[in-house]
């Protein structure tokens, strides 16, 4: 008989996450006189990049977080970006530097990331921070990891008390989202399989999974008859219908009859992204002050 999956809620633990940061943020405040500092480069005026950055400057003064964005000119150059960058990296009063993406066409994206200097890197996209978490000899609470993947991780943690041994499929192999929660699902002990668009009989892979963790980019693309009775499934995915309509990666209708524990789109990952760049600034913070 099928069941109903028990909805993880993204909102509320997002809200959680950010309450507990703002007392942190006060009590180092009141301890110090000093307050963490996020500052968020954006280049140009991509529609969705601005709501990005207005909703990261928005939460981050909400918890007492002190937020600059600096807003460059599409036409700007590489060398002109690396200038500003290199002026965050020397400033002490910047704990976090977060350039927004996608950059322009004729800036090297690797280039930037390269030049934060990585123990402000909030994204944890820096090769040095990316190759500590691959690695697995970083500690976890000076760690700079990529925000989407550690908020799926704080998801499952809230759902599964226990995660070693665990069989995780996570469907995706992005530097963003799909490697990066793989090496943390496999620092958690879990049993890891990285599925992508080579994958032979996917839905069979997906089928051993205690948990699954979907991040293709297409509306609907797992199945219900994919997922283990029981398993619990993190839908990274956010794909725009023609409608409008916001969907993940997961045919949601047909998985939550299924599944033990299920994230929805909107209301599971997303909101758990900036919630997990507020927790890395502070990190940043802590770590580079002692
Ligand atoms: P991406 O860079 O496009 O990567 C997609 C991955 O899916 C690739 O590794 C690709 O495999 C794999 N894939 C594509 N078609 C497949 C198929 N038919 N079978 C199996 N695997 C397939 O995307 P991304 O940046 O990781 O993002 C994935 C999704 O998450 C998107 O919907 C994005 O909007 C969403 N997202 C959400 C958040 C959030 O805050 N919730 C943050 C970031 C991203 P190959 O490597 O073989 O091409």
């Amino acid at each position: 008989m099928a069941g109903q999956a028990r909805i993880i809620d993204g909102k509320a633990a997002a809200a959680a996450l950010r309450a507990g940061i703002g007392e942190e943020i006060a009590a180092i405040r009141a301890s110090t006189g000093l307050v963490p500092g996020l500052d968020v480069v954006l280049v140009g005026d991509d529609p969705a990049s601005r709501v990005y950055v207005a909703s990261k400057e928005k939460l981050a003064a909400e918890i007492g977080m002190k937020s600059r964005a600096h807003r460059l000119p599409a036409e700007s150059s590489e060398a002109e970006l690396l200038a500003k960058i290199a002026e965050l990296n020397a400033d002490d009063t910047v704990d976090g530097i977060l350039v927004q993406l996608p950059l322009p066409k004729h800036i090297d994206t690797g280039v930037i990331i390269d030049a934060i200097d990585p123990a402000k890197d909030v994204d944890g996209l820096h090769p040095i921070n990316a190759g500590r978490l691959a690695s697995g000899k970083a500690s976890g609470a000076t760690l700079l990891v990529p925000c989407t993947p550690l908020g799926c991780m704080l998801l499952l943690k809230q759902a599964l008390p226990v995660l070693a041994g665990l069989e995780a499929v996570v469907i995706g192999r992005s530097e963003l989202v799909g490697r990066p929660v793989a090496q943390l699902l496999l620092q958690a002990d879990c049993t890891v399989t990285i599925a992508h668009s080579r994958t032979r009989d996917l839905a069979s892979v997906v089928r051993r999974a205690d948990i699954v963790v979907a991040a293709v980019g297409r509306p609907h693309f797992v199945k219900g008859d994919w997922i283990k009775p029981g398993a619990t499934v993190i839908d990274v995915g956010i794909n725009r219908l023609p409608d409008g309509k916001l969907v993940g990666d997961v045919d949601f209708a047909e998985a939550v009859a299924v599944a033990g524990a299920i994230t929805p789109v909107p209301g599971g990952v997303g909101p758990m992204t900036i919630a997990c760049l507020l927790r890395n600034t502070l990190t940043a913070f802590q770590a580079r002050r002692g």
